[in-house]
C-alpha cells in the first residue's frame, strides 16, 4: 500500500530504529538526522516516517506531511543557528540529479558559503 513501510529501503529502517543515525529532532510525522557524509557544517536530513519514492510523490499523495517536511527543515536550520546567515533545503530527485535513497528526503545544508546554484 502507498506509503507503508518497505522492507528494503535504509530510512524506512532508520524510521524503525533498526539502523542507527544521528537524530536531531523528530515529531510524529517527521525524523532529522545528521547525514553519514556531510557536505556541510551542518547537513541534517528531514524524512517523513511513512515511505514515497521521491518529495513530488509524497507531496501528491500526502500534503499535509509533505508540509510537515518544510517546517521540520526550518526547525532545524533554527537550532543548528544557521537560519541567520542562511541555508538550503534539497530535494534530489532522480539517479539523474544525484538522488541515492529512494525514500523522500530534504537535505538541510548550512554554516558555510553556499554557492548560489541556479
Ligand atoms: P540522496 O543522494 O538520495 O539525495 O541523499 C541520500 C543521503 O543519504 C546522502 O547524502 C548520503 O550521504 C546519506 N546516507 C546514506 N546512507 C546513510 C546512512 O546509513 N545514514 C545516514 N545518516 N545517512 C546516509
Ligand atoms: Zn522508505
Amino acid at each position: 500500500m502507498a506509503g507503508e513501510p518497505q522492507d528494503d529501503c535504509l530510512f524506512c529502517k532508520i524510521v524503525k530504529g533498526e539502523i542507527p543515525a544521528t537524530v536531531v529532532r523528530e515529531t510524529a510525522t517527521t525524523v532529522a538526522f545528521r547525514d553519514i557524509n556531510p557536505q556541510a557544517p551542518t547537513h541534517v536530513l528531514v524524512i517523513p516516517r511513512v515511505h514515497y519514492k521521491d518529495a513530488a510523490t509524497l507531496a501528491a499523495a500526502d500534503p499535509e506531511v509533505t508540509a510537515d517536511v518544510l517546517r521540520e527543515a526550518g526547525e532545524v536550520a533554527a537550532l543548528e543557528k544557521v537560519d541567520g546567515t542562511g541555508y538550503r533545503i534539497v530535494f534530489n530527485t532522480g539517479p539523474g540529479a544525484g538522488q541515492t535513497v529512494f525514500h523522500a528526503h530534504a537535505h538541510v545544508l548550512g554554516g558555510r558559503d553556499l554557492q548560489r546554484l541556479v
